[in-house]
Protein backbone atom coordinates (compact mmCIF):
# COMPACT_ATOMS: atom_id res chain seq x y z
CA UNK A 1 0.00 0.00 0.00
CA UNK A 2 1.60 3.10 -1.04
CA UNK A 3 1.26 5.39 2.48
CA UNK A 4 1.62 8.54 0.42
CA UNK A 5 -1.99 8.38 -1.01
CA UNK A 6 -2.92 8.98 2.32
CA UNK A 7 -1.18 11.92 3.21
CA UNK A 8 -2.24 15.80 1.93
CA UNK A 9 -0.27 17.61 -0.14
CA UNK A 10 1.70 19.88 0.77
CA UNK A 11 -0.60 23.04 0.12
CA UNK A 12 -3.45 20.82 1.89
CA UNK A 13 -0.43 20.97 5.03
CA UNK A 14 0.63 24.49 4.57
CA UNK A 15 -3.03 25.16 4.40
CA UNK A 16 -4.44 23.05 7.41
CA UNK A 17 -1.12 24.22 9.93
CA UNK A 18 -2.00 28.47 8.40
CA UNK A 19 -5.82 27.86 9.20
CA UNK A 20 -5.62 25.78 12.46
CA UNK A 21 -7.97 26.56 15.20
CA UNK A 22 -6.82 28.22 18.17
CA UNK A 23 -8.22 28.09 21.45
CA UNK A 24 -6.88 31.18 23.45
CA UNK A 25 -4.48 31.61 25.91
CA UNK A 26 -5.05 32.51 29.35
CA UNK A 27 -1.51 34.34 30.25
CA UNK A 28 -1.61 34.70 34.10
CA UNK A 29 0.81 37.69 36.05
CA UNK A 30 1.19 36.83 39.95
CA UNK A 31 3.47 38.58 42.05
CA UNK A 32 3.63 40.75 45.37
CA UNK A 33 0.43 43.68 46.24
CA UNK A 34 2.02 46.80 44.09
CA UNK A 35 4.53 45.23 41.89
CA UNK A 36 2.19 46.81 38.79
CA UNK A 37 1.07 43.80 37.67
CA UNK A 38 -2.56 45.18 36.33
CA UNK A 39 -0.49 48.53 34.42
CA UNK A 40 1.56 45.77 32.68
CA UNK A 41 -1.60 43.96 31.66
CA UNK A 42 -3.31 47.31 30.54
CA UNK A 43 -0.36 48.11 28.92
CA UNK A 44 0.13 45.18 26.93
CA UNK A 45 -3.98 44.54 25.93
CA UNK A 46 -3.52 48.43 24.62
CA UNK A 47 -0.46 47.22 22.79
CA UNK A 48 -1.13 43.87 21.22
CA UNK A 49 -4.37 42.88 19.26
CA UNK A 50 -6.91 39.71 20.44
CA UNK A 51 -6.07 40.65 23.84
CA UNK A 52 -8.35 40.63 26.85
CA UNK A 53 -8.35 41.76 30.40
CA UNK A 54 -10.51 39.86 33.13
CA UNK A 55 -11.87 41.57 35.31
CA UNK A 56 -12.05 40.14 38.63
CA UNK A 57 -15.07 40.21 41.08
CA UNK A 58 -13.65 41.19 44.72
CA UNK A 59 -15.54 41.81 48.51
CA UNK A 60 -12.81 44.52 49.28
CA UNK A 61 -13.91 47.91 49.86
CA UNK A 62 -13.57 49.82 46.48
CA UNK A 63 -10.62 52.24 46.69
CA UNK A 64 -11.36 56.49 45.88
CA UNK A 65 -10.30 56.24 42.06
CA UNK A 66 -11.33 52.82 41.37
CA UNK A 67 -14.45 52.38 39.21
CA UNK A 68 -17.06 49.55 39.22
CA UNK A 69 -17.21 47.29 36.29
CA UNK A 70 -13.95 48.29 34.98
CA UNK A 71 -10.98 47.82 37.72
CA UNK A 72 -13.33 45.18 40.07
CA UNK A 73 -16.69 44.02 40.04
CA UNK A 74 -17.41 44.93 43.23
CA UNK A 75 -19.76 42.65 45.49
CA UNK A 76 -20.75 41.80 48.72
CA UNK A 77 -19.98 38.72 50.83
CA UNK A 78 -23.23 37.17 50.33
CA UNK A 79 -23.36 37.95 46.14
CA UNK A 80 -19.44 36.23 46.32
CA UNK A 81 -20.54 33.45 48.60
CA UNK A 82 -23.58 32.22 45.98
CA UNK A 83 -21.52 33.07 42.62
CA UNK A 84 -18.64 30.24 44.69
CA UNK A 85 -21.71 27.70 45.17
CA UNK A 86 -23.13 28.22 41.87
CA UNK A 87 -19.52 27.54 40.08
CA UNK A 88 -19.11 31.26 38.64
CA UNK A 89 -15.36 30.93 39.09
CA UNK A 90 -13.15 29.53 37.43
CA UNK A 91 -10.19 30.27 40.26
CA UNK A 92 -11.13 31.58 43.71
CA UNK A 93 -8.97 33.06 46.84
CA UNK A 94 -8.95 34.72 49.76
CA UNK A 95 -5.92 37.51 50.19
CA UNK A 96 -5.31 39.79 52.44
CA UNK A 97 -8.83 38.97 54.28
CA UNK A 98 -10.73 39.82 51.37
CA UNK A 99 -12.33 37.08 48.71
CA UNK A 100 -11.06 37.10 44.90
CA UNK A 101 -12.46 35.64 41.92
CA UNK A 102 -12.53 35.04 37.94
CA UNK A 103 -15.84 34.86 35.81
CA UNK A 104 -15.07 31.44 33.72
CA UNK A 105 -18.18 32.72 32.04
CA UNK A 106 -15.76 35.37 30.33
CA UNK A 107 -12.96 33.13 30.21
CA UNK A 108 -14.66 30.81 28.16
CA UNK A 109 -16.41 33.27 25.91
CA UNK A 110 -13.09 34.90 24.91
CA UNK A 111 -11.16 31.86 24.93
CA UNK A 112 -13.94 29.85 22.35
CA UNK A 113 -13.45 32.91 20.01
CA UNK A 114 -9.58 32.03 19.83
CA UNK A 115 -8.67 35.70 22.25
CA UNK A 116 -5.80 35.58 24.41
CA UNK A 117 -6.82 36.75 28.20
CA UNK A 118 -4.76 38.64 30.83
CA UNK A 119 -5.44 38.01 34.31
CA UNK A 120 -3.56 39.75 37.59
CA UNK A 121 -4.31 37.38 40.12
CA UNK A 122 -2.65 35.53 43.64
CA UNK A 123 -0.38 32.71 43.63
CA UNK A 124 -3.72 30.86 45.06
CA UNK A 125 -5.28 31.28 42.08
CA UNK A 126 -2.81 30.99 39.62
CA UNK A 127 -2.14 27.63 40.76
CA UNK A 128 -5.83 26.70 40.32
CA UNK A 129 -5.45 27.66 36.63
CA UNK A 130 -2.00 25.90 36.56
CA UNK A 131 -4.38 22.95 37.74
CA UNK A 132 -7.48 23.27 35.48
CA UNK A 133 -6.19 25.16 32.57
CA UNK A 134 -4.04 23.49 29.83
CA UNK A 135 -3.78 26.41 27.83
CA UNK A 136 -2.36 28.74 30.42
CA UNK A 137 1.01 30.35 30.66
CA UNK A 138 2.36 31.70 34.23
CA UNK A 139 4.47 34.76 34.59
CA UNK A 140 5.71 35.95 37.54
CA UNK A 141 6.09 39.84 38.18
CA UNK A 142 8.93 40.83 40.73
CA UNK A 143 10.26 44.41 41.95
CA UNK A 144 13.62 45.44 41.26
CA UNK A 145 14.46 45.28 45.12
CA UNK A 146 12.14 45.14 48.69
CA UNK A 147 12.82 48.89 48.80
CA UNK A 148 11.53 49.76 45.34
CA UNK A 149 7.87 47.52 46.60
CA UNK A 150 7.69 49.32 50.04
CA UNK A 151 7.97 53.18 48.14
CA UNK A 152 5.10 51.88 45.31
CA UNK A 153 2.64 50.60 48.41
CA UNK A 154 3.33 53.68 49.91
CA UNK A 155 3.11 55.95 46.85
CA UNK A 156 -0.66 54.54 46.00
CA UNK A 157 -1.65 56.14 49.43
CA UNK A 158 -5.37 54.64 49.12
CA UNK A 159 -4.07 51.97 52.10
CA UNK A 160 -3.82 51.96 55.42
CA UNK A 161 -0.56 51.83 56.95
CA UNK A 162 -1.76 48.03 58.43
CA UNK A 163 -2.84 47.02 55.21
CA UNK A 164 0.52 47.99 53.25
CA UNK A 165 2.03 46.07 56.81
CA UNK A 166 0.07 43.19 55.80
CA UNK A 167 0.76 42.72 52.36
CA UNK A 168 4.25 43.46 52.79
CA UNK A 169 4.32 40.58 55.36
CA UNK A 170 2.17 38.27 52.64
CA UNK A 171 4.83 39.29 49.62
CA UNK A 172 7.83 36.61 51.09
CA UNK A 173 5.50 33.65 50.90
CA UNK A 174 4.16 34.93 47.22
CA UNK A 175 8.00 35.11 46.16
CA UNK A 176 8.74 32.00 47.61
CA UNK A 177 6.19 30.29 44.95
CA UNK A 178 8.34 31.62 41.78
CA UNK A 179 9.25 28.04 40.85
CA UNK A 180 5.74 27.51 39.66
CA UNK A 181 6.09 30.00 37.17
CA UNK A 182 7.14 29.85 33.48
CA UNK A 183 8.72 33.32 33.71
CA UNK A 184 10.01 35.91 35.68
CA UNK A 185 9.56 39.52 34.37
CA UNK A 186 11.29 42.23 36.60
CA UNK A 187 9.17 45.18 36.71
CA UNK A 188 12.00 47.97 37.12
CA UNK A 189 10.91 50.10 33.86
CA UNK A 190 7.36 49.52 33.26
CA UNK A 191 8.20 50.49 29.39
CA UNK A 192 10.55 47.66 29.21
CA UNK A 193 8.35 44.77 31.24
CA UNK A 194 5.21 45.83 28.92
CA UNK A 195 7.81 44.58 26.05
CA UNK A 196 8.59 41.66 27.94
CA UNK A 197 5.52 40.81 28.46
CA UNK A 198 4.32 41.42 24.83
CA UNK A 199 7.62 39.06 23.69
CA UNK A 200 6.23 36.07 25.83
CA UNK A 201 3.01 36.70 24.62
CA UNK A 202 3.98 36.92 21.07
CA UNK A 203 6.27 33.78 20.98
CA UNK A 204 3.64 31.81 23.09
CA UNK A 205 1.06 32.41 20.07
CA UNK A 206 3.88 30.57 17.78
CA UNK A 207 3.88 27.59 20.23
CA UNK A 208 3.01 24.67 17.79
P1 LIG B 1 -5.79 44.46 45.31
O1 LIG B 1 -6.67 44.42 46.51
O2 LIG B 1 -4.49 45.19 45.58
O3 LIG B 1 -6.48 44.96 44.07
O4 LIG B 1 -5.38 42.94 45.00
C1 LIG B 1 -4.85 42.14 46.01
C2 LIG B 1 -4.37 40.83 45.44
O5 LIG B 1 -5.45 40.05 44.95
C3 LIG B 1 -3.40 41.01 44.26
O6 LIG B 1 -2.33 40.09 44.39
C4 LIG B 1 -4.27 40.65 43.09
O7 LIG B 1 -3.50 40.18 42.01
C5 LIG B 1 -5.13 39.56 43.67
N1 LIG B 1 -6.33 39.33 42.85
C6 LIG B 1 -7.04 40.23 42.14
N2 LIG B 1 -8.05 39.62 41.50
C7 LIG B 1 -7.96 38.30 41.77
C8 LIG B 1 -8.72 37.15 41.38
O8 LIG B 1 -9.69 37.20 40.63
N3 LIG B 1 -8.32 35.97 41.89
C9 LIG B 1 -7.25 35.84 42.74
N4 LIG B 1 -6.93 34.63 43.14
N5 LIG B 1 -6.52 36.90 43.12
C10 LIG B 1 -6.87 38.12 42.65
Amino acid sequence: MNNKEHQPSLDQLIDQLVSRPRKGCLFVLSGPSGVGKTSLCHRAVAQLSNLRYSISHTTRPRRPQEVDERDYFFISQDQFRQMKQQGDFLEWAEVHRNFYGTSRKFIEEVTSQGEDVTLAIDVQGAAQIRANTKNSVLVFVLPPSLEQLEQRLLNRASDTPETIRLRLENAYAEVNRYREYDYLLINDNLDQAVADLSSIIRAERCRR
